[in-house]
């Protein structure tokens, strides 16, 4: 394992990679966005945007997948507020929300405006899907991605909504995979094949233990169903600066409140991920696996956007990156785990080529410093 040498990323990350001079893609897809015409980008969303107002007669203009985090905000407000369109918000209700979580949503709703349509999908069959993505692959949350994709896919097919505003584009933002044709026009059309979707197969998982009738939520329209409908979908970090320090102060001043309690172990900001309490446990098992998790994110955004030098982050990961994560007797609950079948998963996902025991503690081979 390598860290880069300008953020805190290392090169076990999926779809990450270091250069010659030690630097990872994603530093370097920051140093490109330096280099684009940000206004002649603006002026492309202001046309995307001129183009769907009122196309849909009555109905919505366009659909911004939410959580009620400060991204949401901003997407929503960018939307509805700067661009004049009528906005539906989407939402996969999170099975155990967090009272900020509730009331930065119903914030989001009241002030902004707009339409919120809840998808939530029926808990036994959630329940299941997490727990097997967890036993199997240590990744439960991978229930909720299916549902957040294949949900919008399906609302804006139903109401003939012309086009789908997603965030950022993880690919560029964080150096995955995602196909290159979102770097190109800012088109999330094939979002649909992106590592994150396709992370595990889907029918491998289940194993035919789920009858289909109740998996209409977690699969993805047919290529020729949707491609009926002239439906658009699009990153706005493509067109705008994707900065989630500026959206927060932007939810700020709407009255978006940070985590009330401060911050969550592991975490580096109090106000990102809080709304929902069975995430975290999730995000850390990314750091059993791949060796990086919510504090080399959230100092990663800090370094690319000024916020931070690397060696402020190299230091505050190093502060929290062993905490463990919060809610795990809610997490275990949830799932019908006990705590042994827990930590019989984790160590059945630990990356032995980047974990080892020191001192009876499990530690990263290749500690983070400011000289590596
Ligand atoms: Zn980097």
């Amino acid at each position: 394992m390598q860290y880069c040498k300008r953020c805190v990323y290392p090169d076990t990350k999926p779809g990450l990679k270091l250069d010659e001079s030690g630097v990872c893609s994603a530093c370097r897809a920051v140093e490109r966005k330096h280099e684009i015409d940000w206004e002649s980008r603006a002026l492309k969303l202001q046309q995307i945007c001129d183009e769907v107002r009122g196309s849909n007669g009555n109905g919505y203009d366009c659909i911004v997948p939410v959580s009620g985090g400060k991204d949401s905000f901003y997407q929503t407000y960018v939307m509805s507020k700067v661009h004049n369109l009528r906005v539906l918000c989407i939402v996969v209700m999170a099975h155990l929300q967090t009272v900020e979580g509730i009331e930065n949503l119903n914030l989001l709703v009241d002030k902004l405006g707009v339409d919120l349509l809840k998808i939530s999908p029926r808990p036994s069959t959630l329940k299941k899907i997490r727990r097997l993505a967890f036993l199997k692959y240590g990744n439960p949350n991978y229930a909720e991605h299916r549902v957040m994709f294949s949900g919008v896919a399906r609302a804006a097919y139903f109401n003939n909504v012309p086009l789908v505003v997603w965030g950022e584009d993880i690919g560029v933002e964080f150096g995955g995979n995602v196909s290159t044709t979102s770097a190109e026009d800012g088109s999330a059309q094939e979002l649909i094949n992106n590592d994150l979707f396709r992370e595990t197969g889907f029918e491998e998982l289940l194993e035919g233990t789920i009858p289909d009738e109740e998996l209409f939520f977690y699969m993805y329209p047919e290529r020729e169903t949707i491609g009926q409908k002239n439906i658009r979908t699009i990153y706005l970090g493509f067109y705008d600066w994707w900065d989630g320090i500026k959206h927060y102060y932007l939810a700020k001043s709407f009255g978006f409140q940070k985590r009330k309690a401060g911050l969550l172990p592991g975490n580096a900001i109090a106000y990102d991920n809080f709304d929902e309490k069975l995430c975290e446990v999730g995000a850390w098992l990314k750091f059993i696996k791949l060796g990086f998790w919510r504090p080399h994110d959230h100092c990663c955004y800090k370094i690319w956007n000024g916020y931070m030098t690397r060696k402020e982050a190299v230091h505050q990961v190093n502060k929290v990156q062993y905490d463990f994560p919060a809610y795990l007797d809610e997490f275990l609950e949830y799932h019908e785990l006990t705590e042994t079948d827990f930590f019989e998963c984790v160590e059945k996902v630990r990356n032995h080529e980047i974990w080892h025991k020191k001192n009876g503690k499990w530690r990263l081979r290749k500690e983070l410093t400011n000289t590596n």
